[in-house]
């Protein structure tokens, strides 16, 4: 462990208040150090709300619990429903607001654009993607869902390789499967049981096929084979380990096929789309090799996929920022270091903000790790005490005389002025007040919504909303 330098008196905000988030709040509250944790929704918890489809029941709630855990607790100010680049500007928060350090722990929310020009026409129509879609299936159940409303269709094509797509695709099959069991043969069958006991069982027990329910077998499109798809990490980078992920990635992909029923397509890559009448109709896909990772179009090998239902799950980056440096989507961090935001002494990424991927075990290591750097590399006396000279420095050219006073006072003291602190309680006190924000607690017990599998009477798939 190393030493800790850390110096008590810094004021640090933390935007996101999610797996990494709070596991940073927690680490830095732990040392004593105050923090302001805004987040962009009323509940901190991202994607474990928002992302992990809503059978997780297990996982999301001990995820959930977790969070609580660490944002309630003396040190940690919640700022909800505050979202840093629109509600509050990314640079106003760096130079106006007091903080000597901000945190990015932001996620990665922003889909990475379908790569076929022209097909943004078509977004929420007939393509969807995959953020949108996730947070429609988790929350439309909930009599105040206001959200975008999607229907799914017969033929969808979803394109991707990762388990989010696993999980979009399950997505898709399960609910044909629960809509066309009830509409066609009169049988209601929970989300849960199917998603537990798979699509194929369910069919079986009632002596059903899909052609029987006039589903078509959704398709899962991957620009690689089985094999590579990053279901499995490897536990290091030897060619042996490798090839074990690999396998089990192709057995796990295999395993999902057999349980959901879908269709996959590999070394696929989509080209153009067709359309009628202002609708799509197709997408045309470019069959590929890949020989050491790089992506080669096989001559005279093109294919349509009819489809009036595709679902982009192609990955999300971070969601830019103005006044923050990116380079090819994601954010430029500085040489050597993993955390250190390019150009800004005092601002550091964590989590997914950083990679634009990861798990939650990955995104609370990351967390963990980095927030420790953070703390006794850059929360330093030292660091502070730069901070205050460079905060003051505008004072400094407008009132000189009085600066000289501030500044003895700085270091005599050797606490941030109390001004500056006094403007955060005061600022970050307004927005709680405006919001009906009372305590932690209070705020996430009245604001965690319905739980399908609460509301669920046994055997129902749907609730009906006064
Ligand atoms: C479909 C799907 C399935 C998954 N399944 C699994 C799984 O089975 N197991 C697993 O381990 N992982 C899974 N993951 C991944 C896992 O959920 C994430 O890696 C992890 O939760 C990321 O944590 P984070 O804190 O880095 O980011 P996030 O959870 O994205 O948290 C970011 C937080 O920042 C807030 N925020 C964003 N922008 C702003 C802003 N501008 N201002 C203020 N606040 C902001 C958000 O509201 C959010 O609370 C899945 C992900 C998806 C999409």
């Amino acid at each position: 462990m190393p030493l800790n330098n850390s110096y008590k008196n810094h004021y640090v905000a933390i935007i996101g208040g999610s797996i990494s988030g709070s596991e940073a709040s927690n680490i830095l509250a732990k040392n004593g150090i105050k923090i302001v944790v805004f987040d962009m929704n009323k509940l901190p918890y991202g994607k474990i709300e928002d992302g992990l489809p809503n059978w997780h029941i297990n996982l999301r709630n001990r995820q959930i619990k977790e969070i609580d855990k660490k944002l309630d607790q003396e040190n940690v100010r919640f700022i909800p429903s505050t979202k840093i680049g629109s509600n509050i500007k990314f640079l106003d928060l760096i130079n106006n607001w007091g903080f000597s350090a901000v945190i990015l722990a932001n996620g990665a929310w922003k889909d990475r654009k379908f790569p076929v020009e022209g097909i943004e026409k078509f977004k929420d129509k007939e393509l969807i993607y995959q953020n949108a879609f996730i947070n429609w299936f988790n929350h439309k159940h909930e009599c105040k869902f206001n959200g975008k409303n999607y229907f799914i269709k017969n033929n969808a094509v979803v394109v991707g390789g990762g388990l989010a797509s696993l999980d979009v695709i399950k997505i898709v099959m399960i609910e044909l499967v629960k809509k066309q069991l009830f509409l066609k043969k009169g049988i209601e069958i929970d989300l849960f049981t199917l998603e537990k006991e798979g699509v194929h069982k369910i069919l079986d027990r009632f002596k059903f096929t899909l052609e029987d329910l006039d589903i078509k077998k959704a398709r899962l499109v991957y620009r690689r084979t089985a094999k590579e798809m990053p279901l499995k990490a490897p536990k290091d980078d030897s060619e042996e380990s490798i090839l074990k992920a690999q396998e089990v990635s192709r057995k796990l992909l295999v395993k999902y096929q057999e349980k959901y029923l879908f269709d996959f397509i590999p070394q696929s890559v989509p080209l153009s789309f067709t359309e009628n009448k202002g609708k799509l109709t197709g997408i045309i896909f470019q069959k590929v090799t890949a020989l050491n990772g790089k992506i080669t179009s096989i001559k005279n090998s093109t294919f349509e996929l009819k489809t009036e239902m595709l679902i982009s799950s192609i990955g999300s980056v971070p969601e830019k920022m103005e006044g923050l440096p990116y380079k090819n989507g994601t954010l430029k961090m500085r040489n050597n270091t993993d955390y250190h935001v390019d150009g800004f002494e005092n601002v550091f990424a964590i989590g997914n903000a950083v990679t634009g991927k990861g798990n939650i075990q990955e995104s609370k290591r990351h967390g963990k790790e980095m927030t420790s750097l953070i703390l006794n590399k850059n929360l330093t006396k030292d660091a502070l005490e730069k901070w205050v000279v460079y905060h003051n420095s505008e004072i400094k050219s407008k009132v000189k005389k009085h600066l000289n006073g501030m500044l003895k006072e700085i270091s005599s003291k050797e606490i941030q002025p109390e001004n500056i602190i006094e403007g955060i309680l005061n600022k970050t006190a307004e927005i709680q007040k405006k919001l009906g924000y009372a305590t932690y607690k209070d705020w996430t017990i009245k604001n965690i919504p319905n739980r399908l599998e609460d509301e669920l009477p046994k055997n129902k798939t749907n609730i009906k909303c006064l």
